[in-house]
């Protein structure tokens, strides 16, 4: 896979800012479908766009992100969230790394509503919590994607959870409810530093965090048409 593609997107990105010529479509450089409760890997280099699809509606994409040069540098929750002064992620925020170097920067989000506080799921939440053994989880899907890359379980960090409906209550605590996302909607990350991204069509069936029923997620990586800075 990785092979570049012909296809073009039909409508340019519309937050590049003001230029002389009207903007071209973006070149899709590769399109990856990701089965409901499955992950996928892939490499995102600076400046290209990061497309999350959800393709049937109320789907949760978890996603962790490792700086290509060095796989001591991350995607980091924490240090977003520190960053930020805020514990949701919205058009506009970078997300930053454990080295607080930004990573991404969100410039589309059909849905607008993201979890960056709450882990994965793994095998023990659902083994400890709803005693079913061998159910797949987000963790065991980043660790499947993640391993031609050479990154470990152990060294997967806490994702950012996009689409994901946990609203935050006066009191602060926060809650799981059915995602609002449509099919079709999207998330559009612009890609600040080379990275290894990895995204997970959260396979949790259990509760309300996508409906009851995991479904599938498109990935597109872009090349913009014209350079944004
Ligand atoms: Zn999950």
């Amino acid at each position: 896979m990785g092979d570049e593609v012909s296809v073009r997107a039909g409508q340019a990105d519309s937050t590049a800012g003001p230029v002389a010529e009207a903007p071209g479509p973006d070149l899709v450089r590769r399109e990856i479908l990701i089965p409901g409760g499955h992950g996928a890997a892939f490499a995102a280099r600076a400046g290209q766009l990061v497309e999350i699809i959800d393709l049937e509606g109320q789907q949760v994409a978890d996603l962790v992100a490792f700086a290509e040069r060095n796989r001591t540098e991350w995607l980091s929750t924490t240090h977003t969230r520190s960053a930020l002064l805020r514990l949701t992620a919205v058009v506009g925020d970078r997300l930053d790394s454990n080295w607080r170097h930004p990573m991404f920067e969100i410039i589309r989000d059909d849905v607008g509503r993201n979890d960056i506080i709450t882990s994965m799921c793994d095998d023990r939440r659902y083994r400890l919590d709803y005693g079913v053994e061998g159910h797949r989880s987000c963790r065991t899907n980043f660790t499947e994607a993640l391993e031609p890359w050479g990154i470990a379980e152990w060294q997967i960090p806490d994702p950012f959870n996009f689409f994901q409906n946990a609203p935050i209550h006066p009191d602060r605590t926060f809650g799981n409810e059915i995602p609002t996302g449509k099919a079709g909607d999207k998330l559009v990350l612009r890609t600040l530093m080379d990275s290894i991204v990895s995204v997970s069509a959260c396979p949790q069936d259990l509760n309300p965090c996508n409906g009851f029923h995991p479904s599938p997620l498109m990935i597109r990586i872009l090349e913009p048409s014209q350079d944004p800075s």
